[in-house]
């Protein structure tokens, strides 16, 4: 139950598994474009452009950086945690001149103050992080997008732990570009990097007055593959990394087939089961209210006197793994559970019993079956609904 990568479905393990395709073969063909098809409406932007890319999510970041700045450009970055402050040191590699809003561990930029900002200066692009998976903390991405259109910015969401467990109606909320990578909600084991762009944000980089800064992140390179593919036709710049688009064409099946809005109900009950649970335990969570509470996954605070190196420890006597702190400020007085993809009640069930045991184990005296009944307060939605 770490925030990624995550546990697969069997279909897309087999997929994956299967005899690695050529990537002229007609069945891979299909497959491709099948994904390209299903990315534009997973990520509900009918009209965008998508991209599937062999790297992690960092690529996809850098990718629509090194597209859209060109050096001097002026950038916005609203940072909720680590990843925002990664997204400001790409920028800046790529020649942007960048202007960055940090919220404090747990809150969030008010939009009064995204206003102000975007008001005092014409910004290219605005970046903000829909859930960042050091705080747990997610930003009103339809809020954000529509400022960032109303004063004529770009607008770059980095959905590395929201598409497709958490709403993003991209299209409708006028946001450029959406990025992910395979590993979190989308269900497939890293390796790919995923984005769809805007026609807004295609025509601003056709209009680019100098070349893009890298080569293997040229959109210039891969426009022309993700075209064909989309017209059932290969080609080639690099070579795809053809098992994991497999996988990725059963991930995508996966998401549609379970419907966006029970898929985005799900993690919503699980998120709140969870957290009732932490809170039932006598943990407080890094999110300072449930509306900034990502449900993809969850940030409780180690109880006064828990040693993290002890907590984790008895973790490693249970049958759940969990990841640990990861912004720096705090790292070592919290830890991170991922609640994402094919996870349903059964794993949040163990995951509870496994945390408290762990708390006694560092000699606190909690209740597992009171945080399981918490728990349980949403979960029978979920229960009801299958
Ligand atoms: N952004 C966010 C919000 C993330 O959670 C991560 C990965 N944890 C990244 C970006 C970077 O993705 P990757 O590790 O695949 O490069």
């Amino acid at each position: 139950m770490i925030p990624g990568p995550i546990e697969c479905e069997a279909n897309v393990l087999e997929a994956m598994g299967a005899p690695t395709p050529g990537h002229t073969a007609p069945d891979f063909i299909t497959s491709f474009a099948n994904c390209l098809s299903m990315m534009k409406q997973v990520w509900q932007c009918p009209s965008g452009q998508p991209f599937i890319i062999a790297g992690t999510g960092t690529l996809a970041m850098e990718m629509a950086a090194a597209n859209l700045i060109e050096r001097g450009d002026k950038a916005l970055v609203i940072s909720t945690g680590y990843f925002g402050a990664r997204y400001a040191r790409i920028l800046e590699c790529h020649g942007a001149e960048v202007t960055m809003l940090e919220a404090d561990p747990g809150q969030t930029i008010d939009n009064e103050m995204v206003e102000k900002t975007l008001k005092s200066e014409k910004y290219k692009v605005m970046t903000f992080t829909h859930v960042d998976t050091s705080t747990a903390v997610r930003t009103d991405a339809q809020a954000l997008g529509q400022l960032g259109s109303k004063y004529g910015a770009l607008t770059i969401l980095d959905g590395v732990c929201s598409v497709a467990g958490e709403n993003i109606a991209q299209e409708d909320w006028g946001i450029d570009v959406v990025l992910t990578a395979s590993q979190k909600a989308i269900g497939v084991p890293p390796g790919l990097a995923l984005m769809v762009v805007s026609e807004k944000a295609m025509q601003t980089w056709e209009k680019r007055k100098t070349p893009a800064t890298g080569y293997y992140t040229d959109w210039a390179n891969w426009l022309p593959i993700m075209k064909a593919y989309e017209s059932n036709q290969p080609a080639y710049f690099g070579t795809p990394a053809t098992n994991l688009i497999k996988a990725l064409e059963k991930g995508l099946e996966n998401i549609i087939n379970e419907g966006m809005q029970q898929r985005f109900k799900r993690h919503e009950i699980l998120g709140k089961a969870f957290r009732a649970a932490m809170i039932a335990l006598g943990l407080t969570i890094i999110p300072s209210s449930e509306t900034l509470s990502a449900n993809t996954l969850s940030a409780p605070y180690l109880p006064d006197g828990v040693q993290f190196a002890d907590f984790m420890a008895a973790m490693g006597h249970t049958k759940v793994a969990i990841a640990g702190g990861l912004l720096q400020s705090i790292k070592t007085r919290y830890f991170r559970v991922g609640h994402m993809g094919s996870t349903g009640m059964d794993e949040i069930r163990l995951c509870v019993e496994g945390i408290s045991f762990a708390l006694n184990e560092c000699g606190l005296k909690v209740d597992a079956e009171a945080a399981w009944e918490a728990a349980m307060e949403h979960l029978k939605e979920v229960e009801s609904d299958s």
